[in-house]
C-alpha cells in the first residue's frame, strides 16, 4: 500500500533520509523547506568526517559512526555512477598530537580499530615531517594518520542528494515553511498527524519526519517533550595560496587543537571553525577575535598559510540540543507518526547516512 512521508529540513541530513527512502517502493516523499536547499548549518559546514580518528568506541555513538562510514564508501560512487560527483578528499585526516598527550590512549584506539576493522597509523615527528613537511610547529611530536576518513562538500553533497531524490519521484517544495499539523487522536493518548500546513499549502501524510535543524525547537512545542535546539555558531574561511602547501600529492585534511586544514585542490583550503555558545538569553553573534584566533591558529601549525590569501570568510549555527546528547533520531513524544531526526550538533554530515537508515528501518518496521 503507497504510503506518503513528508520531511521537514533540506539540510544534508533531511536531504539524505529523501533519498534513502526514495529507494523504498510504495512511499510518497515530499521535502519542505523554509529556504533553498542546505542554507543552513549545512551550507557552513567543512564535511570533516571524522570516523576512525574519533574518540568513540563503543554504544550508539559509534555505531552510528560505523554505518555511516560504511554507507560513505558506497553512497559516493552511486551517486557518481548517475553523473552526481561531489567533490571529496579520500586522502585521510591527519590528526597532530602535542607535547603532553598521552600516546598510550591513541595506542589503545588503534587497537579497538583493528578489532573492529579500521585502520589508525600513529606517526613519529620524523614520518611527519617526511610526509607533510608544511607542519612546523615546535610542540607538535607526531600525529595520528587516518587513511579510511574522508572529507566531502556538503553543499554539493545535499545538492547531488535533492537532484538523485527527484530523479526517483521525490517532490520538493523550497521556500515554504512547515507552520502546522492537523491531527486526529488514535485513542492510545497518542496523536496521530494527517497533514503538515504550510502558510500556502497542505500536505496530506502518513508519516513526518522533522530534520528542521535549529527549526526543530518551534516545530515540537505541541509534544508533552518539546525540543530545545539551542545555536551553537561556527566561523570559517577559505584562503588561497600561491602553491599547495608541502607535498603536491598527498594532501590530508589536517586537524589539531580542534583546527582543521581542508585542502580544496588549486591551493585552496578551508579552514575552521569556531565554536561559539550563546549567552543565557540564546543570542550568538560572530566575534571576528574568535575566527582571528583560529586562523592564527592554523598559521602556528602550518606557518606557510601565512602568504594566503583570505578568500571569504562565514558563519553558521550548529544545531545542539540542550541538555541530551546529539544527535536526536526517535519518534516525537505523544505522536504516533512524527519522527525526530534532528541536533546532529557538530556531527550532522558525519552522521547523516546512519540517521536516514534508523528513520528508514522506523518507517518500515510499521509498514
Ligand atoms: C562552521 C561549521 C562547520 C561544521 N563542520 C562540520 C564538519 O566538518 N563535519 C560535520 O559532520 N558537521 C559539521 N558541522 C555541523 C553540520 O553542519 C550540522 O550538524 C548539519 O549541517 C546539520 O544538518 P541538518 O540538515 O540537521 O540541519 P540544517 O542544515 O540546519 O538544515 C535544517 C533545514 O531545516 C529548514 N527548516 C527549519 N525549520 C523549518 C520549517 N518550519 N519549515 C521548513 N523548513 C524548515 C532550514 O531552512 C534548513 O534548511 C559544521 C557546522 C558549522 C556551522
Amino acid at each position: 500500500m503507497s504510503q506518503q512521508v513528508v520531511i521537514i529540513g533540506c539540510g544534508i541530513v533531511g536531504a539524505t533520509i529523501a533519498y534513502e527512502l526514495s529507494q523504498i517502493p510504495g512511499l510518497k516523499i515530499t521535502v519542505l523547506d523554509r529556504q533553498p536547499p542546505a542554507q543552513a548549518s549545512t551550507g557552513a559546514a567543512l564535511g570533516v568526517l571524522m570516523g576512525v580518528i574519533s574518540q568513540k568506541i563503543k554504544g550508539r555513538a559509534w555505531a552510528m559512526r560505523q554505518s555511516s562510514l560504511q554507507r560513505y564508501a558506497t553512497l559516493l560512487p552511486e551517486l557518481e555512477a548517475i553523473g552526481l560527483e561531489v567533490p571529496h578528499n579520500r586522502q585521510g585526516i591527519l590528526r597532530l598530537c602535542f607535547e603532553g598527550e598521552d600516546r598510550a590512549g591513541w595506542q589503545a584506539l588503534q587497537e579497538i580499530r583493528q578489532a573492529q576493522g579500521w585502520r589508525l597509523e600513529i606517526w613519529e615527528s620524523d614520518r611527519l615531517q617526511f610526509s607533510c613537511p608544511q607542519v612546523m610547529n615546535s610542540r607538535v611530536t607526531g600525529a595520528i594518520y587516518s587513511p579510511q576518513d574522508t572529507q566531502i562538500d556538503p553543499t554539493a553533497l545535499t545538492l547531488a542528494l535533492v537532484k538523485a531524490s527527484q530523479q526517483n519521484g521525490v517532490t520538493f517544495h523550497f521556500n515554504e515553511e512547515a507552520k502546522d499539523f492537523e491531527f486526529a487522536l488514535n485513542g492510545f493518548e497518542q496523536k496521530t498527524c494527517q497533514a503538515v500546513q504550510t502558510q500556502t499549502d497542505r500536505f496530506s501524510t502518513d508519516w513526518v519526519v522533522i530534520a528542521a535543524g535549529l527549526g526543530s525547537t518551534a516545530l515540537t512545542q505541541i509534544s508533552p517533550q518539546p525540543l530545545e535546539i539551542r545555536p551553537v555558531l561556527g566561523q570559517a574561511l577559505r584562503v588561497k595560496l600561491a602553491q599547495p602547501l608541502g607535498d603536491r600529492v598527498f594532501q590530508p585534511v589536517i586537524t589539531g587543537e580542534d583546527i582543521h586544514i581542508v585542502p580544496l585542490g588549486n591551493g585552496e583550503y578551508w579552514v575552521g571553525a569556531t565554536v561559539e555558545f550563546p549567552t543565557d538569553a540564546g543570542e550568538v553573534v560572530a566575534e571576528n577575535d574568535r575566527l582571528q584566533e583560529v586562523w592564527q591558529g592554523a598559521i602556528a601549525l602550518c606557518p606557510a598559510l601565512a602568504e594566503a590569501k583570505i578568500l571569504q570568510t562565514w558563519s553558521g549555527l550548529r544545531p545542539r540540543p540542550h541538555n541530551r546528547p546529539a544527535p536526536i533520531v526517535e519518534p516525537l513524544m505523544g505522536y504516533a507518526n512524527i519522527l525526530l531526526a534532528t541536533g546532529h550538533y557538530r556531527n550532522g554530515v558525519l552522521l547523516a547516512p546512519a540517521t536516514a537508515q534508523q528513520i528508514r528501518e522506523m518507517i518500515l518496521s510499521e509498514k
